[in-house]
């Protein structure tokens, strides 16, 4: 067991190693090379040792180097050395971290996670919490505590009897809300398209002066960070105006929540701590490995209502928190060590830096790609960058270009009717060299395509 593990533990070494160093992208050859993998289900055994070669040796040049300083293509970040080092020990643990009494010392660190977090965050410090797979099942957790609230106040048993004949709830969300609340929505019955849409204005932000009059049972989802621009809406204005009507307030802070946790940047967030729920992500800003999401309810009972479950076989009695009374899942990793680690690791301060730098060098995109007279398409509040090198053909040759080379990987969008590229910084690797050769490189292929004016 220990050489398979040291095996295993050198050959993540030596790709991380080489990280940095290769394209950014996987190659052609190597894609292609996994169609080896398909084969029939083996009859037999495998060396466990020959298992991690061909994974090493089929997968590792396949992948997409997320783990290194240039991947721009989404806001996802890399894992922090320590984050990673914390999920191979917990990986040994192997805790199936759903109730105190059976898995006392992950449940433990998770609920000082929580509390961490909520300090971070500048959230009700009696919130409850949900550590999850990601954002889309922070929303769904987050949104069924909100659906638990709001047909309790109408005396309707919602976990128990069901959407089936059950009074009708309003959902008001932004016209940029992330396709993931809509999901989320589906899922708990809500519907995809029963949704009010408020307009946007050219930033992405709701125009909370357009938010319909509210009455009756009523859920009210508001952004922090828009996925394209990093826009946040405005939440004091939103939150007043479905708090006065007794509505709930959802916000979905993917990544957008951690602006809270830069001084410079918690002007973006004032009033989101008025709401009654929100969602974020580890795995992204954070710098954990996949897949770590996190929900946050201010009446922690809604959400346990929400979520608990008990069983004859299940010790679920304790005065302590159970991790699983909170969450869809029952059986579940550990994943609160990683965030516990990655918040003990770096202290306010180092997730403060964490969230600065990466911002700054946004700003440093955005600069250099303007400064060659290509055109930024909404203001650079955060970690993202939309960029246009001419029309939408022009702009979608220079994203395939821009891939091709391997320097960095960004991916396209389309904002409000214009093509653009998508960058977004938010890996902890990423250097100012690493944003000078990016952005050198960006240029270089730019120019390939320029259109003399
Ligand atoms: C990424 C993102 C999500 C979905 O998060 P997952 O972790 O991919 O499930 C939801 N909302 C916003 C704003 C996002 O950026």
């Amino acid at each position: 067991m220990n050489r398979l593990l040291e095996s295993a533990a050198e050959r993540a070494l030596r790709y991380l190693e080489g990280v940095d160093a290769r394209p950014v992208a996987p190659d052609a050859d190597a894609t292609a090379r996994l169609g080896e993998l398909s084969e029939p289900l083996p009859q037999g055994p495998t060396d466990p040792e020959e298992v991690l070669e061909l994974l090493d040796t089929r997968c590792s040049p396949a992948t997409m180097a997320m783990a290194g300083p240039r991947f721009f293509g989404f806001v996802i970040g890399g894992s922090l050395p320590v984050t990673l080092g914390a999920n191979w020990l917990a990986g040994a643990w192997d805790q199936n971290t759903a109730l105190y009494r059976v898995t006392p010392a992950t449940a433990q660190v998770e609920q000082v996670a929580l509390s961490w977090l909520l300090d971070l965050f500048g959230l009700p410090p009696e919130s409850g919490g949900a550590f999850v797979t990601g954002a889309t099942v922070a929303n769904l957790s987050a949104l069924a505590a909100g659906r638990h609230a709001v047909y309790t106040r109408i005396g309707w048993d919602i976990e128990g009897d069901g959407m089936v004949g059950a009074p009708p709830v309003t959902v008001i969300v932004g016209a940029e809300a992330h396709p993931s609340v809509f999901k989320a929505l589906g899922l708990l019955g809500l519907g995809r398209n029963r949704v009010v849409r408020v307009p946007v204005d050219g930033q992405g932000r709701m125009r909370a002066e357009l938010l319909p009059d509210i009455s009756g049972p009523t859920i009210v989802c508001v952004q922090a960070g828009n996925v394209n621009t990093g826009a946040f809406d405005p939440f004091e204005e939103a939150c007043a105006r479905a708090h006065e009507a007794g509505a709930w307030v959802h916000v979905d802070g993917a990544f957008g929540l951690w602006a809270a946790a830069a001084p410079e940047r918690a002007e973006l967030v004032r009033g989101m701590e008025a709401a009654d729920s929100w969602a974020t992500d580890a795995h992204k800003w954070m710098n954990v490995p996949y897949d770590s999401g996190l929900a946050f309810v201010r009446d922690r009972d809604a959400l346990r209502s929400a979520m608990a479950l008990t069983a004859e076989y299940l010790p679920t009695e304790t005065d302590q928190r159970n991790p699983a009374d909170y969450t869809p899942e029952l059986s579940r990793r550990a994943r609160g060590v990683e965030v516990w680690a990655a918040l003990k690791a770096l202290g306010r301060d180092g997730v403060a830096d964490l969230v600065g730098r990466t911002c700054r060098h946004a700003r440093a995109f955005a600069g250099g790609l303007a400064d060659a007279g290509y055109e930024i398409l909404s203001d650079v509040v955060l970690n993202q960058v939309l960029v246009s090198f001419g029309d939408a053909t022009v702009t979608e040759k220079v994203i395939a270009d821009i891939q091709r080379d391997g320097t960095c990987w960004c991916g396209g969008t389309v904002w409000q009717g214009r093509t653009a590229m998508r960058i977004s910084v938010s890996s902890w690797a990423t250097t100012e060299e690493d944003v000078q050769v990016s952005l050198e490189a960006m240029l270089r292929c730019a120019a390939r395509h320029r259109t003399p004016r």
